[in-house]
């Protein structure tokens, strides 16, 4: 099956652009102009990869890109014409894999296209794998009649004192409450229990979350933190992610 993109952007001159040169590379494209119709065609059809614009009429991107995610897992790109830091975080935060600013060349846009297609379109297909291998042990499991407990990485559940974050739920609670977590912060706590007792250098986590290697970015990963912090770790009480200085984040076993 061959890559489908989406592009939507209301400049037209631009959108048509964009389409000439994937279409030249061999993609396969179709075009939204607004925030509306882009969400629609998105929810409907089959694309491999989006790209978004953020400021659009009817519906901006960003919201377009939380509407969508919360139905399905198509990456997305975001082109923002601005380069504010916030936007980045907030199009992160709502599931965006990568954005591009700009103006930008269109080399640039066709290498992370090949990156997010070398990727996020597998890590796609293999979460869905997991869940179904998990699915399945679950339900043997519920028919045996016989508690679960599934040991550190294998159904890929993981657990930190009364922290229980499962990756086939996408939940995390503590003490049985549950916290309520965006996909960036669900991935970083993830990567860090994942590892747990290794400490992750702000670069490595900024790769493993974001799938792309964000030079002079880094700092993503403090809001990140951050944002854990608030939720769990001051809303418990409690020292999970610790800082090491000069290093990166660790979340220890003891
Ligand atoms: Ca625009």
């Amino acid at each position: 099956m061959g890559v489908k993109i989406l592009v939507v952007e209301d400049e037209e001159k631009l959108a048509r652009f964009i389409e000439l040169e994937l279409k030249h590379e061999g993609y396969e494209v179709e075009k939204a102009h607004d925030g509306r119709t882009a969400l629609d065609m998105a929810l409907a059809g089959d694309y491999t990869l989006i790209l978004l614009d953020i400021m659009l009429p009817g519906l901006n991107g960003l919201e377009v890109l939380r509407r969508l995610q919360n139905e399905k897992p198509t990456p997305v790109i975001l082109l923002t014409a601005r380069d504010a830091v916030m936007d980045k975080v907030s199009g992160l935060d709502a599931g965006a894999v990568d954005y591009i600013t700009k103006p930008f060349a269109i080399e640039e846009l066709l290498a992370r296209i090949r990156v997010v297609l070398k990727t996020h379109v597998k890590s796609v297909e293999k979460h869905t794998a997991d869940i179904n291998d998990y699915n399945g042990i679950e339900e043997a499991m519920d028919n045996l009649n016989i508690p679960i407990n599934v040991p550190k990485g294998q159904g890929e559940i993981f657990m930190w004192k009364e922290l229980v974050l499962d990756v086939p739920k996408h939940r995390v609670s503590y003490k049985g409450e549950e916290i309520e977590l965006t996909n960036r912060e669900f991935m970083m706590l993830k990567t860090l229990l994942e590892n747990m007792d290794i400490v992750l250098s702000r670069d490595t986590l900024l790769e493993k979350v974001c799938g792309y290697d964000y030079i002079g970015e880094t700092n993503v990963v403090d809001v990140y933190v951050r944002y854990l912090r608030t939720k769990i770790d001051e809303n418990y009480g409690i020292k999970m992610i610790q800082t090491v200085r000069g290093v990166g984040y660790v979340i220890k076993s003891e």
